[in-house]
């Protein structure tokens, strides 16, 4: 990765740590954190194979030359070890923090310095992270751990205290839509709407680009909208949503319900994510209330977090659409 190739709206804290790297102050540990999306893995990467580079360029990047680099690129680096969940959802393990704290006790075989990345740190247990406290209490010279995570609020307070935080942020609508240029070939206008829809976050607009994904989007709406006419059922339309994807689908209603909100909550003609869609969504909050739209978005907000559990998702959806219909 070179700085071109690199998301803009991270250099500055990019270029602060590679700083630190050259003096020699860089922490043992760092917690990057940041809205999902803003390319926080993109940003450990960089910064793991900076670290271990032995000729990085005038910008910190690695030379994708030397022997460290090779080895990165061939995934058999002695050095550099990255800690995740062995399925997707699932919990990083009290083994596998051990073996890293092992790991890092050992002396590095290249240049000098030992680098693992955590992600999402977020998955590791209290037993996983209490293990890792040991390392964070004492850590070896020349290693350096990055845990990354988008809600450091689960991490407990004994972990992040150990860590330097670094809070990478959002590029502005005008560096996002310009860098989504690059990958995506749309109207300036469809690239604003897929940012707005990402909350901002480039690299999650980059996968709402997805056709099937918005198609999803538009035949939600249509089905609320059904819902609302008595045209459809809460069952059916549960089964259908599940279909594609549970995430998905309440991602997508999340966005609904906030716009929703802010169409309700103000008289002018308030900013809202689904702006390809106002004339409908103002429609379909004619029917609602303020107040029920909130407790709306209440049972929404806990039905996503009940399906980190093992909670039956058709049931919650349809419970979900049966309040939608008797709002
Ligand atoms: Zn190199």
């Amino acid at each position: 990765m070179s700085v071109s190739e690199f998301p803009s709206w991270l250099m500055p804290s990019f270029s602060s740590l590679v700083q630190r790297l050259c003096s020699g102050t860089l922490p043992h540990a760092l917690l990057l954190t940041g809205q999902k999306g803003i390319g926080k893995q993109r940003f450990a990467e960089a910064l793991m194979r900076a670290v271990c580079c032995e000729e990085p360029d005038k910008e910190g990047f690695a030379c994708q030359q030397c022997r460290s680099c090779q080895l990165i690129n061939a995934g058999s680096h002695p050095d550099v070890k990255s800690i995740n969940p062995v399925e997707t959802g699932k919990i990083i393990s009290i083994d596998q923090i051990r073996a890293l704290n092992q790991y890092v006790l050992l002396k590095a075989q290249l240049s000098g310095n030992k680098v693992a990345v955590i992600s999402p740190a977020e998955k590791m247990n209290i037993a996983s992270s209490n293990s890792l406290l040991k390392t964070l209490e004492e850590p070896p010279a020349h290693s350096l751990l990055i845990l990354v995570t988008d809600r450091p609020a689960m991490l407990p307070a004994t972990i992040r205290s150990r860590c330097q935080n670094i809070t990478l942020s959002k590029p502005s609508v005008d560096v996002g839509t310009q860098w989504l240029k690059t990958y995506i070939d749309s109207p300036k206008d469809h690239l604003e709407l897929l940012l707005a829809l990402a909350d901002g976050a480039p690299f999650e607009a980059i996968k709402l680009a997805d056709n099937e994904l918005l198609k999803h989007r538009d035949k939600m709406l249509s089905d609320l909208e059904g819902l609302i006419r008595g045209q459809n059922d809460p069952v059916s339309i549960a089964e259908a949503w599940l279909k594609v994807s549970m995430s998905d689908s309440l991602y997508w209603l999340q966005r609904w319900v906030e716009d929703l909100i802010r169409l309700k909550s103000s008289e002018n003609l308030p900013d809202i994510k689904n702006s390809d869609v106002r004339e409908r969504l103002q429609r379909v909050g004619l029917l609602w209330n303020l107040k029920s739209l909130f407790s709306f978005y209440d049972q929404l907000c806990e039905t996503i977090r009940l399906c980190e559990t093992s909670c039956n998702p058709q049931m919650l959806l349809e419970d979900l659409l049966i309040f939608w219909v008797n709002r």
